[in-house]
């Protein structure tokens, strides 16, 4: 008996095409501006990963690349100006940044209705006040309203489930939890500090694991017939001098899950995907503000 293998790219296809048809509709393509700072390498390669899904979307993409040395004024000055432009939609601050740089503080700068990332305290606050859904009218994280739109693609039933997110970050854990609410599940968040974390995990139908731990969620952990969500990512050794890719979720989880994400495959094509859904949607926004 395996888990049905729950791959990330047909969801991902879906969403992209969603949002290149709603570009088109537009007077003006909808674009996206990248910043980033530094020469770390992942930051390097998230930005390229974004244009690329930008040209797939049909969307204007612009990098601003910083040098490591830029300043906080010098960047709250660069987001003034492209919050003031109305040629630009979308405003996302690849992270990591530089350590000398308030990442926080930077996010609050940007205006709320180009928070492409749903970063901003306006837009948490919204997303908690709201209801999470995809389709509810604020800019959500990514990764969260990835995996919903995963969920449905496949057909997983949330409403009235009990569904447990494994993680209490701004990025996946607290916003997942707030989507999964507003999609009508019971919703639990486990974390650090739980304790006895399989008794909890146990009682997932929906389970979202977003440890940033390899391997954490062993087959022990898992409801038998659970949907259970990877969002970990981790490079670990593998055959010989070769680095692998896994989640957070031990693959023998297949065993006992009714179904599963794979690690890679799963989770990570829908994060690209749904942030140019996200431009789209800023864009819609912005330029009917216009219209009136
Ligand atoms: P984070 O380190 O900011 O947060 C991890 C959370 O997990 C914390 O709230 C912590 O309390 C909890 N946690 C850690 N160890 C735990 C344990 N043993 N038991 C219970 N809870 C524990 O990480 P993050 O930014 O939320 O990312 C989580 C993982 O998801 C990482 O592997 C990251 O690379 C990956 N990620 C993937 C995507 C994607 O698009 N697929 C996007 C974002 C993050």
């Amino acid at each position: 008996m395996g888990a049905r293998i729950l791959a990330g790219a047909p969801a991902a296809q879906a969403i992209l095409a969603q949002a290149s048809q709603r570009a088109v509709k537009l007077p003006d393509r909808p674009h996206l501006v990248l910043v980033r700072a530094g020469t770390d390498p992942a930051s390097l390669s998230y930005v390229r990963g974004k244009q690329r899904h930008a040209d797939i979307a049909g969307l204007r993409s612009t990098v601003h690349a910083l040098p490591e040395s830029v300043t906080l004024p010098e960047l709250l000055a660069l987001i003034a100006t492209l919050n003031a432009d109305r040629d630009v939609h979308g405003i996302l601050i690849q992270l990591p940044l530089p350590a000398h740089l308030p990442v926080a503080l930077l996010q609050e700068a940007v205006d709320p209705r180009k928070d492409v990332d749903g970063f901003h305290p306006l837009n948490v606050g919204r997303l908690w006040t709201g209801g999470g859904g995809s389709d509810h009218p604020l800019l959500a994280p990514c990764t969260p309203l990835g995996v919903l739109a995963l969920l449905r693609h496949y057909e997983i039933p949330v409403a009235g489930r009990r569904a447990v997110v494994v993680g209490r970050s701004d990025i996946v854990g607290r916003p997942m939890a707030a989507v999964l609410l507003g999609a009508d599940a019971t919703v639990t968040v486990a974390h650090r500090q739980t304790s006895d974390l399989g008794a909890v995990t146990r009682e997932a139908d929906v389970l979202v694991v977003a440890a940033g731990q390899p391997w954490l969620m062993t087959p022990d952990m898992v409801r038998p017939g659970a949907a259970v969500v990877d969002v970990g990512i981790h490079r670990i050794p593998g055959d010989g001098h070769q680095l692998h890719l896994t989640g957070d979720v031990h693959p023998e989880v297949a065993n006992v899950a009714g179904a599963l994400t794979p690690v890679p495959g799963g989770v990570g094509p829908l994060t690209v995907a749904q942030l140019m859904l996200n431009t789209v949607i800023a864009a819609e926004r912005q330029i009917d503000w216009r219209a009136v």
